[in-house]
Protein backbone atom coordinates (compact mmCIF):
# COMPACT_ATOMS: atom_id res chain seq x y z
CA UNK A 1 0.00 0.00 0.00
CA UNK A 2 1.32 3.39 -1.72
CA UNK A 3 2.28 5.84 1.87
CA UNK A 4 -0.20 8.25 0.45
CA UNK A 5 -3.00 5.55 1.96
CA UNK A 6 -1.79 5.70 5.40
CA UNK A 7 -3.99 7.04 8.19
CA UNK A 8 -7.19 6.17 5.83
CA UNK A 9 -8.12 3.56 8.64
CA UNK A 10 -7.78 2.38 12.06
CA UNK A 11 -5.50 -0.34 10.91
CA UNK A 12 -2.72 2.75 9.26
CA UNK A 13 -3.55 4.87 12.56
CA UNK A 14 -2.17 2.65 14.67
CA UNK A 15 0.57 1.70 12.67
CA UNK A 16 1.68 5.45 12.72
CA UNK A 17 1.52 5.18 15.98
CA UNK A 18 3.18 2.28 16.90
CA UNK A 19 6.40 2.60 14.34
CA UNK A 20 6.65 6.39 15.91
CA UNK A 21 6.57 4.29 19.71
CA UNK A 22 9.00 1.72 18.43
CA UNK A 23 11.32 4.34 17.42
CA UNK A 24 11.44 6.25 20.22
CA UNK A 25 11.81 3.23 22.29
CA UNK A 26 13.36 1.01 20.27
CA UNK A 27 15.27 2.22 17.80
CA UNK A 28 16.92 0.34 14.80
CA UNK A 29 15.23 -2.99 16.18
CA UNK A 30 11.94 -4.66 14.79
CA UNK A 31 8.59 -3.52 16.04
CA UNK A 32 7.11 -6.15 18.11
CA UNK A 33 3.51 -6.55 17.85
CA UNK A 34 2.17 -9.42 19.95
CA UNK A 35 -0.82 -11.74 21.00
CA UNK A 36 -1.70 -14.57 23.60
CA UNK A 37 -3.95 -17.65 22.74
CA UNK A 38 -4.91 -20.14 25.92
CA UNK A 39 -5.16 -23.66 23.83
CA UNK A 40 -7.24 -24.86 27.36
CA UNK A 41 -9.74 -26.02 24.71
CA UNK A 42 -11.01 -25.53 21.46
CA UNK A 43 -10.23 -21.73 21.03
CA UNK A 44 -12.95 -19.56 20.48
CA UNK A 45 -13.58 -17.55 16.95
CA UNK A 46 -14.42 -14.99 19.50
CA UNK A 47 -10.39 -14.98 20.27
CA UNK A 48 -9.85 -14.44 16.71
CA UNK A 49 -9.26 -10.67 17.39
CA UNK A 50 -6.81 -11.28 19.68
CA UNK A 51 -4.71 -12.68 16.60
CA UNK A 52 -6.17 -10.02 13.80
CA UNK A 53 -5.84 -7.04 15.52
CA UNK A 54 -1.91 -7.22 16.21
CA UNK A 55 -1.71 -9.25 12.51
CA UNK A 56 -3.36 -6.59 10.79
CA UNK A 57 -1.48 -3.55 11.97
CA UNK A 58 1.96 -5.88 11.74
CA UNK A 59 0.99 -6.58 8.13
CA UNK A 60 0.65 -2.66 7.42
CA UNK A 61 3.48 -2.04 9.14
CA UNK A 62 5.61 -4.73 7.02
CA UNK A 63 3.41 -3.17 3.64
CA UNK A 64 5.49 0.44 4.83
CA UNK A 65 8.94 -1.35 4.31
CA UNK A 66 9.34 -1.74 8.31
CA UNK A 67 11.07 -4.67 9.99
CA UNK A 68 8.16 -6.14 12.40
CA UNK A 69 7.31 -9.43 13.98
CA UNK A 70 3.99 -10.42 15.43
CA UNK A 71 4.60 -12.77 18.40
CA UNK A 72 1.90 -15.62 19.37
CA UNK A 73 2.70 -16.11 22.72
CA UNK A 74 0.53 -20.19 23.32
CA UNK A 75 0.13 -20.08 27.01
CA UNK A 76 0.43 -23.90 26.49
CA UNK A 77 2.14 -23.71 30.44
CA UNK A 78 -1.45 -22.57 32.12
CA UNK A 79 -3.05 -24.80 34.42
CA UNK A 80 -5.43 -27.01 33.02
CA UNK A 81 -8.66 -25.33 34.40
CA UNK A 82 -11.81 -27.50 33.86
CA UNK A 83 -12.93 -30.38 31.68
CA UNK A 84 -15.02 -28.62 28.95
CA UNK A 85 -18.30 -30.28 27.74
CA UNK A 86 -17.56 -33.00 25.37
CA UNK A 87 -14.78 -34.13 26.92
CA UNK A 88 -14.93 -37.57 29.36
CA UNK A 89 -15.21 -36.80 32.89
CA UNK A 90 -12.45 -38.33 34.49
CA UNK A 91 -10.05 -35.84 32.65
CA UNK A 92 -10.71 -33.74 36.53
CA UNK A 93 -8.08 -35.60 37.57
CA UNK A 94 -5.60 -33.36 35.55
CA UNK A 95 -7.09 -30.23 36.77
CA UNK A 96 -3.87 -28.07 38.04
CA UNK A 97 -1.69 -29.35 35.72
CA UNK A 98 -0.08 -27.25 33.38
CA UNK A 99 -1.88 -27.57 29.74
CA UNK A 100 1.08 -29.27 28.25
CA UNK A 101 0.88 -32.04 31.17
CA UNK A 102 -2.53 -33.25 30.02
CA UNK A 103 -3.32 -36.01 27.83
CA UNK A 104 -4.68 -34.96 24.35
CA UNK A 105 -8.35 -35.91 23.77
CA UNK A 106 -9.10 -39.85 23.31
CA UNK A 107 -8.08 -40.04 19.38
CA UNK A 108 -6.01 -37.47 19.25
CA UNK A 109 -2.82 -37.67 16.99
CA UNK A 110 -1.26 -35.47 19.33
CA UNK A 111 1.00 -35.77 21.95
CA UNK A 112 -1.10 -33.55 24.49
CA UNK A 113 -3.91 -31.36 25.46
CA UNK A 114 -2.53 -27.99 24.27
CA UNK A 115 -0.65 -29.02 20.98
CA UNK A 116 -4.30 -30.87 19.77
CA UNK A 117 -5.73 -27.81 20.34
CA UNK A 118 -3.53 -25.34 18.93
CA UNK A 119 -3.22 -27.45 15.78
CA UNK A 120 -6.73 -26.70 14.29
CA UNK A 121 -5.38 -22.98 15.51
CA UNK A 122 -2.49 -22.97 13.80
CA UNK A 123 -4.16 -24.84 10.62
CA UNK A 124 -6.65 -21.58 10.11
CA UNK A 125 -3.85 -19.36 10.60
CA UNK A 126 -2.26 -20.61 7.45
CA UNK A 127 -5.49 -20.61 6.25
CA UNK A 128 -5.97 -17.00 6.73
CA UNK A 129 -2.55 -15.52 5.78
CA UNK A 130 -1.46 -15.04 9.53
CA UNK A 131 2.07 -14.53 9.28
CA UNK A 132 3.55 -14.67 12.98
CA UNK A 133 5.89 -16.30 15.47
CA UNK A 134 4.75 -18.48 17.31
CA UNK A 135 6.29 -18.65 21.21
CA UNK A 136 5.67 -22.27 23.97
CA UNK A 137 5.69 -20.72 27.48
CA UNK A 138 5.94 -24.24 27.59
CA UNK A 139 9.16 -23.56 26.31
CA UNK A 140 10.28 -21.11 28.19
CA UNK A 141 9.39 -21.79 31.28
CA UNK A 142 11.15 -25.09 31.50
CA UNK A 143 14.01 -23.66 29.63
CA UNK A 144 15.05 -21.18 32.03
CA UNK A 145 14.63 -18.86 29.65
CA UNK A 146 12.45 -16.47 32.16
CA UNK A 147 15.18 -17.36 35.54
CA UNK A 148 16.86 -13.68 36.20
CA UNK A 149 12.89 -12.69 35.51
CA UNK A 150 11.55 -14.96 37.97
CA UNK A 151 14.17 -14.11 40.36
CA UNK A 152 13.83 -10.72 40.26
CA UNK A 153 10.13 -10.83 40.81
CA UNK A 154 10.76 -12.97 44.40
CA UNK A 155 13.63 -10.04 45.19
CA UNK A 156 11.02 -7.29 44.87
CA UNK A 157 8.01 -9.33 45.85
CA UNK A 158 7.12 -6.83 48.57
CA UNK A 159 6.94 -3.94 45.75
CA UNK A 160 5.16 -6.18 43.33
CA UNK A 161 2.52 -6.70 46.41
CA UNK A 162 1.94 -3.10 46.75
CA UNK A 163 1.36 -2.34 43.24
CA UNK A 164 -1.39 -4.97 43.33
CA UNK A 165 -2.85 -3.34 46.40
CA UNK A 166 -3.31 0.00 44.89
CA UNK A 167 -6.32 -1.88 42.97
CA UNK A 168 -7.64 -4.81 45.40
CA UNK A 169 -9.88 -2.67 46.75
CA UNK A 170 -11.43 -0.63 43.47
CA UNK A 171 -10.58 -4.02 41.03
CA UNK A 172 -12.96 -6.52 40.03
CA UNK A 173 -16.09 -5.29 42.83
CA UNK A 174 -17.13 -2.81 40.36
CA UNK A 175 -19.60 -3.00 38.05
CA UNK A 176 -19.21 -5.42 35.10
CA UNK A 177 -17.71 -3.47 31.61
CA UNK A 178 -20.54 -1.73 29.60
CA UNK A 179 -19.72 -4.02 26.96
CA UNK A 180 -20.89 -6.85 28.72
CA UNK A 181 -24.18 -5.24 29.46
CA UNK A 182 -25.41 -4.93 25.59
CA UNK A 183 -24.48 -9.16 25.22
CA UNK A 184 -27.88 -11.61 25.21
CA UNK A 185 -27.61 -14.05 26.88
CA UNK A 186 -26.36 -16.70 24.56
CA UNK A 187 -23.28 -14.08 23.50
CA UNK A 188 -22.26 -13.33 27.43
CA UNK A 189 -21.89 -17.41 27.30
CA UNK A 190 -19.74 -17.38 24.55
CA UNK A 191 -17.81 -14.21 25.65
CA UNK A 192 -17.36 -15.94 28.91
CA UNK A 193 -15.86 -18.87 27.33
CA UNK A 194 -14.05 -17.01 25.04
CA UNK A 195 -11.95 -15.17 28.47
CA UNK A 196 -11.33 -18.55 29.75
CA UNK A 197 -9.38 -19.07 26.72
CA UNK A 198 -7.60 -15.61 27.32
CA UNK A 199 -6.00 -15.89 30.82
CA UNK A 200 -8.28 -13.88 32.00
CA UNK A 201 -10.29 -16.29 34.28
CA UNK A 202 -7.53 -16.53 36.12
CA UNK A 203 -7.56 -14.37 39.16
CA UNK A 204 -5.01 -15.82 41.36
CA UNK A 205 -2.79 -12.77 41.94
CA UNK A 206 -0.25 -14.51 43.83
CA UNK A 207 -1.42 -13.86 47.53
CA UNK A 208 -1.45 -16.89 50.21
CA UNK A 209 -1.54 -16.79 53.86
CA UNK A 210 2.08 -17.65 54.09
CA UNK A 211 2.54 -14.39 52.85
CA UNK A 212 2.91 -12.93 48.99
CA UNK A 213 4.85 -15.00 46.09
CA UNK A 214 4.32 -13.88 42.88
CA UNK A 215 5.68 -17.10 41.63
CA UNK A 216 4.08 -20.67 42.07
CA UNK A 217 5.57 -24.29 41.36
CA UNK A 218 3.94 -26.94 40.03
CA UNK A 219 4.43 -30.04 42.82
CA UNK A 220 6.97 -32.42 42.33
CA UNK A 221 4.60 -35.38 43.11
CA UNK A 222 1.30 -34.69 41.44
CA UNK A 223 2.71 -32.25 38.84
CA UNK A 224 -0.38 -30.00 39.99
CA UNK A 225 -0.35 -26.28 40.80
CA UNK A 226 -1.63 -26.72 44.07
CA UNK A 227 0.62 -25.37 46.27
CA UNK A 228 1.61 -23.01 48.26
CA UNK A 229 5.23 -21.17 49.02
CA UNK A 230 5.74 -20.90 52.39
CA UNK A 231 8.99 -19.74 52.28
CA UNK A 232 12.27 -17.80 50.45
CA UNK A 233 15.68 -16.44 50.97
CA UNK A 234 16.72 -14.09 48.94
CA UNK A 235 20.10 -14.84 49.21
CA UNK A 236 20.16 -18.45 48.14
CA UNK A 237 16.84 -18.37 46.31
CA UNK A 238 15.83 -21.54 48.38
CA UNK A 239 12.24 -21.77 48.21
CA UNK A 240 10.34 -23.60 50.13
CA UNK A 241 6.60 -25.19 48.79
CA UNK A 242 3.86 -27.73 50.07
CA UNK A 243 1.58 -28.88 47.84
CA UNK A 244 -2.58 -30.13 48.57
CA UNK A 245 -1.59 -33.51 48.68
CA UNK A 246 1.08 -32.92 51.37
CA UNK A 247 4.29 -32.95 49.76
CA UNK A 248 7.06 -30.58 50.35
CA UNK A 249 10.48 -29.65 49.31
CA UNK A 250 12.81 -26.80 49.12
CA UNK A 251 14.65 -26.15 45.52
CA UNK A 252 16.79 -24.05 44.99
CA UNK A 253 15.11 -21.03 42.15
CA UNK A 254 18.22 -20.14 40.80
CA UNK A 255 18.03 -23.76 39.23
CA UNK A 256 14.39 -24.50 39.94
CA UNK A 257 12.24 -24.76 36.19
CA UNK A 258 8.93 -25.88 36.66
CA UNK A 259 7.05 -23.33 38.02
CA UNK A 260 5.29 -20.19 36.82
CA UNK A 261 4.34 -16.38 37.44
CA UNK A 262 1.22 -15.63 38.63
CA UNK A 263 -0.45 -13.80 35.25
CA UNK A 264 -0.59 -10.81 36.41
CA UNK A 265 3.28 -10.74 36.65
CA UNK A 266 3.68 -13.22 34.03
CA UNK A 267 2.31 -10.55 31.13
CA UNK A 268 3.89 -7.66 32.60
CA UNK A 269 7.54 -9.54 32.43
CA UNK A 270 6.87 -10.80 28.59
CA UNK A 271 6.31 -7.46 27.31
CA UNK A 272 9.31 -6.10 28.27
CA UNK A 273 11.07 -9.50 27.86
CA UNK A 274 10.17 -9.36 24.28
CA UNK A 275 9.81 -5.84 24.03
CA UNK A 276 6.33 -5.56 22.82
CA UNK A 277 4.71 -2.44 21.36
CA UNK A 278 1.73 -2.81 20.61
CA UNK A 279 -0.90 -6.13 22.15
CA UNK A 280 -4.50 -5.61 22.25
CA UNK A 281 -6.60 -7.19 25.03
CA UNK A 282 -10.20 -7.56 25.29
CA UNK A 283 -13.18 -6.22 27.29
CA UNK A 284 -12.33 -8.34 30.26
CA UNK A 285 -8.35 -7.02 30.31
CA UNK A 286 -9.04 -3.83 30.11
CA UNK A 287 -11.22 -2.47 33.52
CA UNK A 288 -9.64 -1.19 36.68
CA UNK A 289 -7.63 -3.04 38.37
CA UNK A 290 -7.09 -5.68 35.54
CA UNK A 291 -4.10 -7.28 34.69
CA UNK A 292 -3.00 -5.01 31.82
CA UNK A 293 -3.85 -2.06 34.03
CA UNK A 294 -1.90 -3.45 36.94
CA UNK A 295 0.49 -4.81 34.02
CA UNK A 296 1.09 -1.17 33.28
CA UNK A 297 2.71 -0.22 36.73
CA UNK A 298 4.37 -3.71 37.17
CA UNK A 299 6.44 -3.80 33.74
CA UNK A 300 7.46 -0.11 34.49
CA UNK A 301 8.42 -0.19 38.17
CA UNK A 302 9.98 -3.83 38.38
CA UNK A 303 11.02 -4.79 35.20
CA UNK A 304 11.78 -1.79 33.54
CA UNK A 305 10.10 -2.07 30.51
CA UNK A 306 7.20 -0.20 28.90
CA UNK A 307 3.27 -0.86 28.51
CA UNK A 308 2.49 -1.58 24.94
CA UNK A 309 0.00 0.35 22.95
CA UNK A 310 -2.74 -2.17 23.97
CA UNK A 311 -6.53 -1.26 22.75
CA UNK A 312 -9.14 -2.91 24.15
CA UNK A 313 -11.68 -5.16 21.38
CA UNK A 314 -15.03 -5.38 21.69
CA UNK A 315 -16.15 -9.02 22.05
CA UNK A 316 -16.94 -10.70 18.23
CA UNK A 317 -19.90 -12.64 18.71
CA UNK A 318 -21.90 -15.42 16.82
CA UNK A 319 -25.08 -15.15 15.07
CA UNK A 320 -27.23 -18.98 14.11
CA UNK A 321 -24.24 -21.16 14.99
CA UNK A 322 -23.83 -19.88 18.80
CA UNK A 323 -27.34 -21.19 20.10
CA UNK A 324 -27.08 -24.61 17.51
CA UNK A 325 -23.67 -25.54 19.03
CA UNK A 326 -24.54 -24.21 22.89
CA UNK A 327 -26.98 -27.30 22.94
CA UNK A 328 -24.05 -30.21 22.14
CA UNK A 329 -21.50 -28.23 23.76
CA UNK A 330 -19.19 -27.12 20.88
CA UNK A 331 -18.10 -23.54 20.85
CA UNK A 332 -17.23 -21.99 17.01
CA UNK A 333 -13.96 -22.09 16.25
CA UNK A 334 -12.31 -19.84 13.29
CA UNK A 335 -12.19 -23.49 11.61
CA UNK A 336 -15.91 -23.71 11.81
CA UNK A 337 -16.02 -19.72 10.27
CA UNK A 338 -13.38 -21.10 7.45
CA UNK A 339 -15.92 -24.50 6.23
CA UNK A 340 -18.86 -21.67 5.49
CA UNK A 341 -16.76 -18.35 4.09
CA UNK A 342 -13.45 -17.36 2.01
CA UNK A 343 -10.60 -16.55 4.20
CA UNK A 344 -10.91 -13.03 2.67
CA UNK A 345 -14.15 -12.66 3.73
CA UNK A 346 -13.33 -13.50 7.47
CA UNK A 347 -10.47 -11.12 7.00
CA UNK A 348 -12.67 -8.54 5.96
CA UNK A 349 -14.78 -8.67 8.98
CA UNK A 350 -12.26 -7.79 11.14
CA UNK A 351 -10.30 -5.27 9.25
CA UNK A 352 -13.61 -2.86 8.80
CA UNK A 353 -14.20 -2.26 12.09
CA UNK A 354 -12.33 -0.52 14.43
CA UNK A 355 -11.14 -2.79 17.17
CA UNK A 356 -13.52 -1.43 20.17
CA UNK A 357 -16.74 -2.15 17.29
CA UNK A 358 -18.67 -5.56 18.10
CA UNK A 359 -19.86 -6.97 15.58
CA UNK A 360 -21.71 -10.65 14.87
CA UNK A 361 -19.84 -13.26 12.14
CA UNK A 362 -22.83 -14.82 10.46
CA UNK A 363 -23.86 -18.34 10.75
CA UNK A 364 -27.03 -18.66 9.52
CA UNK A 365 -28.61 -16.47 6.42
CA UNK A 366 -26.62 -13.21 7.13
CA UNK A 367 -24.10 -14.84 5.85
CA UNK A 368 -25.98 -14.23 2.04
CA UNK A 369 -26.37 -10.60 2.87
CA UNK A 370 -22.73 -10.03 3.94
CA UNK A 371 -21.11 -11.76 0.54
CA UNK A 372 -23.99 -9.57 -1.47
CA UNK A 373 -22.38 -6.53 0.43
CA UNK A 374 -18.58 -7.94 -0.37
CA UNK A 375 -19.43 -8.50 -4.01
CA UNK A 376 -20.81 -4.93 -3.83
CA UNK A 377 -17.69 -3.39 -3.25
CA UNK A 378 -15.44 -5.64 -5.12
CA UNK A 379 -17.91 -4.09 -8.41
CA UNK A 380 -17.37 -0.56 -6.55
CA UNK A 381 -13.32 -1.16 -6.51
CA UNK A 382 -13.43 -2.72 -10.20
CA UNK A 383 -15.66 0.65 -11.20
CA UNK A 384 -12.98 2.59 -9.54
CA UNK A 385 -15.66 3.95 -6.97
CA UNK A 386 -15.10 2.78 -3.99
CA UNK A 387 -14.09 5.01 -0.78
CA UNK A 388 -10.55 4.84 0.40
CA UNK A 389 -11.35 3.44 3.81
CA UNK A 390 -13.54 0.41 2.09
CA UNK A 391 -10.46 0.39 -0.24
CA UNK A 392 -8.29 0.08 2.75
CA UNK A 393 -10.02 -2.59 4.02
CA UNK A 394 -10.65 -5.01 0.50
CA UNK A 395 -7.23 -4.68 0.28
CA UNK A 396 -6.31 -6.18 4.04
CA UNK A 397 -8.62 -8.65 3.31
CA UNK A 398 -7.60 -10.12 0.17
CA UNK A 399 -3.78 -9.89 0.57
CA UNK A 400 -1.10 -9.74 3.05
CA UNK A 401 2.77 -8.28 2.56
CA UNK A 402 3.67 -11.45 1.95
CA UNK A 403 0.68 -13.44 0.51
CA UNK A 404 -1.96 -12.85 -1.71
CA UNK A 405 -5.42 -14.80 -0.32
CA UNK A 406 -6.63 -17.75 -3.07
CA UNK A 407 -10.17 -15.97 -3.98
CA UNK A 408 -12.66 -17.46 -6.47
CA UNK A 409 -12.17 -17.01 -9.99
CA UNK A 410 -16.26 -16.36 -11.22
CA UNK A 411 -17.68 -15.06 -7.77
CA UNK A 412 -21.21 -16.44 -8.41
CA UNK A 413 -23.40 -14.83 -5.88
CA UNK A 414 -23.19 -16.87 -2.29
CA UNK A 415 -26.94 -17.02 -2.00
CA UNK A 416 -27.59 -18.21 -5.43
CA UNK A 417 -24.66 -21.06 -5.02
CA UNK A 418 -26.21 -21.79 -1.62
CA UNK A 419 -29.73 -22.31 -3.14
CA UNK A 420 -28.55 -24.57 -6.21
CA UNK A 421 -26.09 -26.71 -3.70
CA UNK A 422 -29.76 -26.91 -1.47
CA UNK A 423 -31.78 -28.33 -4.62
CA UNK A 424 -29.11 -30.23 -6.15
CA UNK A 425 -27.96 -32.07 -2.96
CA UNK A 426 -24.11 -31.29 -4.33
CA UNK A 427 -24.53 -33.37 -7.32
CA UNK A 428 -21.67 -31.50 -9.28
CA UNK A 429 -23.15 -32.33 -13.08
CA UNK A 430 -26.59 -30.54 -12.26
CA UNK A 431 -25.03 -27.99 -10.26
CA UNK A 432 -22.56 -27.72 -13.33
CA UNK A 433 -25.75 -26.74 -15.90
CA UNK A 434 -27.41 -24.88 -13.74
CA UNK A 435 -24.56 -22.77 -13.50
CA UNK A 436 -23.82 -22.81 -17.38
CA UNK A 437 -27.24 -21.31 -17.52
CA UNK A 438 -27.24 -19.05 -15.26
CA UNK A 439 -25.27 -16.02 -17.45
CA UNK A 440 -25.24 -16.99 -21.05
CA UNK A 441 -22.56 -14.28 -21.48
CA UNK A 442 -20.22 -15.44 -19.27
CA UNK A 443 -21.14 -19.20 -18.73
CA UNK A 444 -19.23 -21.13 -15.99
CA UNK A 445 -17.45 -24.44 -17.72
CA UNK A 446 -15.60 -25.73 -14.98
CA UNK A 447 -16.90 -25.96 -11.12
CA UNK A 448 -12.68 -24.95 -10.59
CA UNK A 449 -14.26 -21.16 -11.52
CA UNK A 450 -16.81 -21.32 -8.60
CA UNK A 451 -14.65 -23.13 -5.97
CA UNK A 452 -13.50 -22.19 -3.35
CA UNK A 453 -16.98 -20.12 -3.11
CA UNK A 454 -18.72 -23.53 -4.09
CA UNK A 455 -17.37 -25.47 -1.59
CA UNK A 456 -18.07 -22.75 1.69
CA UNK A 457 -21.83 -22.83 0.25
CA UNK A 458 -22.33 -26.25 0.13
CA UNK A 459 -21.13 -26.71 3.44
CA UNK A 460 -22.98 -23.81 4.50
CA UNK A 461 -26.28 -25.68 4.00
CA UNK A 462 -25.08 -29.38 5.14
CA UNK A 463 -23.96 -28.12 8.13
CA UNK A 464 -26.11 -24.80 9.08
CA UNK A 465 -29.60 -25.02 7.07
CA UNK A 466 -32.09 -26.49 9.09
CA UNK A 467 -33.95 -29.47 7.87
CA UNK A 468 -36.94 -27.51 7.33
CA UNK A 469 -35.56 -24.47 5.66
CA UNK A 470 -33.96 -27.46 2.85
CA UNK A 471 -35.59 -27.05 -0.33
CA UNK A 472 -37.11 -30.54 -2.11
CA UNK A 473 -37.91 -30.21 -5.63
CA UNK A 474 -41.66 -32.23 -6.23
CA UNK A 475 -41.00 -35.83 -7.69
CA UNK A 476 -44.64 -35.94 -9.31
CA UNK A 477 -47.31 -32.72 -9.87
CA UNK A 478 -49.71 -31.46 -7.13
CA UNK A 479 -52.67 -32.73 -8.47
CA UNK A 480 -55.26 -31.66 -5.61
CA UNK A 481 -53.55 -28.12 -5.96
CA UNK A 482 -53.56 -27.88 -9.84
CA UNK A 483 -57.78 -28.88 -9.58
CA UNK A 484 -58.25 -26.43 -7.65
CA UNK A 485 -57.06 -23.45 -9.73
CA UNK A 486 -58.99 -20.78 -11.81
CA UNK A 487 -58.92 -19.79 -15.29
CA UNK A 488 -56.49 -16.32 -14.37
CA UNK A 489 -53.49 -18.73 -12.92
CA UNK A 490 -53.81 -21.22 -15.46
CA UNK A 491 -53.38 -18.93 -18.16
CA UNK A 492 -50.75 -17.21 -15.75
CA UNK A 493 -48.94 -20.50 -15.67
CA UNK A 494 -49.44 -21.06 -19.18
CA UNK A 495 -47.24 -17.66 -20.32
CA UNK A 496 -44.59 -19.25 -17.56
CA UNK A 497 -44.49 -22.16 -19.59
CA UNK A 498 -44.22 -20.89 -22.79
CA UNK A 499 -41.75 -18.37 -21.61
CA UNK A 500 -39.26 -20.33 -20.38
CA UNK A 501 -36.93 -21.68 -23.48
CA UNK A 502 -36.73 -17.89 -24.80
CA UNK A 503 -35.73 -16.96 -21.23
CA UNK A 504 -33.32 -19.17 -19.91
CA UNK A 505 -30.65 -17.61 -17.68
CA UNK A 506 -31.02 -15.90 -14.73
CA UNK A 507 -31.56 -12.67 -16.16
CA UNK A 508 -33.97 -13.64 -18.59
CA UNK A 509 -36.30 -15.81 -16.15
CA UNK A 510 -35.90 -12.66 -13.40
CA UNK A 511 -37.67 -10.43 -16.64
CA UNK A 512 -40.37 -13.33 -17.24
CA UNK A 513 -41.50 -14.28 -13.52
CA UNK A 514 -42.12 -10.57 -13.23
CA UNK A 515 -43.64 -9.97 -16.26
CA UNK A 516 -46.48 -12.62 -16.49
CA UNK A 517 -48.27 -10.64 -13.45
CA UNK A 518 -48.03 -7.22 -16.12
CA UNK A 519 -49.55 -9.49 -19.17
CA UNK A 520 -52.15 -10.84 -16.76
CA UNK A 521 -52.93 -7.38 -15.74
CA UNK A 522 -52.87 -6.10 -19.25
CA UNK A 523 -49.67 -3.76 -18.72
CA UNK A 524 -47.20 -3.27 -20.76
CA UNK A 525 -43.70 -4.96 -19.83
CA UNK A 526 -41.87 -1.50 -18.88
CA UNK A 527 -44.41 -1.11 -15.97
CA UNK A 528 -43.47 0.24 -13.05
CA UNK A 529 -44.42 -1.68 -10.34
CA UNK A 530 -47.91 -0.74 -8.24
CA UNK A 531 -49.06 -1.52 -4.91
CA UNK A 532 -51.36 -4.03 -6.16
CA UNK A 533 -49.37 -5.33 -9.34
CA UNK A 534 -46.85 -6.79 -6.32
CA UNK A 535 -49.61 -8.57 -4.39
CA UNK A 536 -50.20 -10.39 -7.87
CA UNK A 537 -46.99 -11.16 -8.15
CA UNK A 538 -46.75 -11.87 -4.58
CA UNK A 539 -49.35 -14.78 -5.09
CA UNK A 540 -48.25 -15.71 -8.49
CA UNK A 541 -44.28 -16.36 -6.91
CA UNK A 542 -46.61 -18.66 -4.18
CA UNK A 543 -47.78 -20.45 -6.26
CA UNK A 544 -45.37 -21.52 -8.52
CA UNK A 545 -43.29 -22.26 -4.86
CA UNK A 546 -46.10 -24.51 -3.64
CA UNK A 547 -46.37 -26.53 -7.39
CA UNK A 548 -42.56 -26.92 -7.32
CA UNK A 549 -41.30 -27.01 -3.57
CA UNK A 550 -44.77 -27.58 -1.59
CA UNK A 551 -44.22 -24.93 0.43
CA UNK A 552 -44.88 -20.88 0.33
CA UNK A 553 -41.66 -19.66 -0.19
CA UNK A 554 -38.32 -21.11 -1.21
CA UNK A 555 -34.64 -19.66 -3.12
CA UNK A 556 -35.32 -16.65 -5.37
CA UNK A 557 -37.56 -18.04 -8.06
CA UNK A 558 -35.27 -17.63 -11.27
CA UNK A 559 -32.36 -19.79 -9.50
CA UNK A 560 -34.58 -22.23 -8.25
CA UNK A 561 -36.52 -22.54 -12.33
CA UNK A 562 -32.94 -22.70 -13.06
CA UNK A 563 -32.36 -25.56 -10.98
CA UNK A 564 -35.32 -27.59 -11.37
CA UNK A 565 -34.99 -27.62 -15.34
CA UNK A 566 -37.23 -26.09 -18.25
CA UNK A 567 -39.45 -30.15 -18.31
CA UNK A 568 -39.94 -30.75 -15.07
CA UNK A 569 -40.70 -27.04 -14.52
CA UNK A 570 -43.69 -28.00 -17.51
CA UNK A 571 -44.68 -31.34 -15.91
CA UNK A 572 -44.96 -29.92 -12.19
CA UNK A 573 -46.71 -26.73 -13.27
CA UNK A 574 -49.41 -29.02 -14.99
CA UNK A 575 -48.11 -27.79 -18.66
ZN1 LIG B 1 1.11 -32.36 44.73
Amino acid sequence: MAEAAAAVDWVSRFADEVIAEAQRRSPGKPVVCASGLSPSGPIHLGNLREVMTPHLVADEIRRRGHEVVHLISWDDYDRFRKVPAGIDASWAEHIGKPLTAVPAPPGSRFPNWAEHFKAAMIDSLAELGVDYRGISQTEMYTSGAYREQILLAMRERGRIDAILDRYRTKGRTGPAPKQNAKLDAADAAAAAEAAEGSGAADEDDGTASTGYYPYRPYCGQCGKDTTTVTGYDDATTAMTYVCADGFTETVLLSEFDRGKLVWKVDWPMRWAYEGVHFEPSGVDHSSPGSSFVVGGQIVTEIFGGAQPIGPMYAFVGISGMAKMSSSRGAVPTPADALAIMEAPLLRWMYARRRPNQAFKVAFDAEIQRLYDEWDALEAKIAAGTAAPADEAAHDRAVRTATVTLPRTPLPVAYRTLASIVDITTGHDEQTLRILRDLDPERPVTDLAQVRPRLDKAQTWVNTQLAADARTQVRTEPDKDLLATLDDDQRESLRLLAAGLDANWSLEGLTTLVYGVPKVMAGLPPDTKPTQELKVAQRSFFVLIYRLLIGKETGPRLPTLLLAVGADRIRTLIGG
